[in-house]
């Protein structure tokens, strides 16, 4: 849902090209989100102004060796989120979700490797090996089980267990409180954790190679993946419908607990954004500074 579509593909070559006018459509698609969300990372308008900037500007640089595995929306709003948490180090900048806020700070109660707990009893796969050289594999492996993990349950309609998935592994909100959130029985929250993660496991080892049917995982791992993927993050255009109250009542309450309830930082911003499309006069200004300030370092044709 968050993979680089032809449109992206084509957009970067332009710019690669030394395109400006691609460049500077890019600009005005992307950064009204991107402030939005820097403005609820960082309290002066002016660093948050300052940051997309440098969003860009580390784009721009970067060109040449951008290798899309993600859709430029979701690219950019790593860069940005990297840039913020450099800049103003604390693990408030950091967390991506408004409920993280509130579940970060009671420590981690699922140490260790998720997919082990499920590999228990299962002793003719090792799933540990961590040579640096697999690690990248991993992710993308990794990225790829999710993916698909997350394509089923949006198939099958399954969106109460996306839901509970989405609270356990991209916000590392505990079970019980999952169970709260979601005025489920403890216990089902249990069962549907352990399908999850064998799901994932056995998605893992179908992916990778025959040879090398080991694979070391964290629970820091799968949100970090989850994360960067913002793999169940809607799209634009269904946030779009979201706003026009188009959405069937089932999808219209899915996005409303990404949005509300799991409080995506991401997604948020994009919707307000959405929401003031009209850009007043301040945004015209601050899109001319930012293609003043970044076309220099397109590639000259
Ligand atoms: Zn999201």
């Amino acid at each position: 849902m968050n993979d680089p579509g032809q449109t992206d593909q084509s957009t970067l070559e332009a710019i690669r090209r030394g395109d400006g006018q691609a460049w500077a459509r890019l600009i005005d698609e992307y950064q009204g989100r991107l402030l939005r969300f820097a403005l609820t990372r960082v309290s002066q308008p002016a660093d948050a102004e300052d940051v997309v900037q440098e969003t860009f500007t580390s784009f721009v640089r970067a060109i040449d060796r951008i290798r899309l595995k993600v859709s430029i929306e979701t690219y950019l709003f790593g860069i940005l989120r990297n840039e913020i948490v450099n800049r103003f180090r604390s693990q408030a900048a950091g967390t991506i979700c408004l409920i993280q806020d509130i579940y970060q700070t009671r420590g981690d109660t699922d140490a260790g490797n998720p997919l082990d707990q499920v590999a228990a009893g299962d002793p003719g796969v090792s799933w540990c090996l961590c040579r640096d050289e697999q690690e990248q594999l991993q992710r993308d492996v990794l990225a790829q089980a999710l993916r698909q993990f997350v394509a089923d349950f949006k198939e099958a309609g399954k969106l109460r267990d996306l839901k509970i998935a989405e609270l356990l592994f991209y916000c590392k909100v505990p079970n019980q409180d999952v169970a709260g959130l979601l005025a489920l029985d403890d216990g089902l929250v249990r069962v549907v954790k352990h399908r999850c993660l064998k799901r994932i496991r056995d998605y893992c080892l179908k992916l990778c190679p025959p040879t090398d049917q080991s694979f070391c995982c964290s629970q820091d791992l799968l949100t970090e993946t989850w994360e960067s993927h913002r793999l169940s993050c809607p799209k634009r255009s269904t946030l779009g419908a979201f706003l026009l109250e188009m959405l069937e009542a089932e999808w219209f309450d899915y996005v409303d607990f990404h949005l509300a309830t799991v409080g995506c930082r991401f997604c948020r911003a994009s919707f307000k954004d959405l929401k003031e499309q009209r850009n007043g006069p301040e945004q015209d200004e601050f899109r001319r500074r930012l293609v003043t300030s970044t076309v220099g370092f397109l590639s000259q044709p």
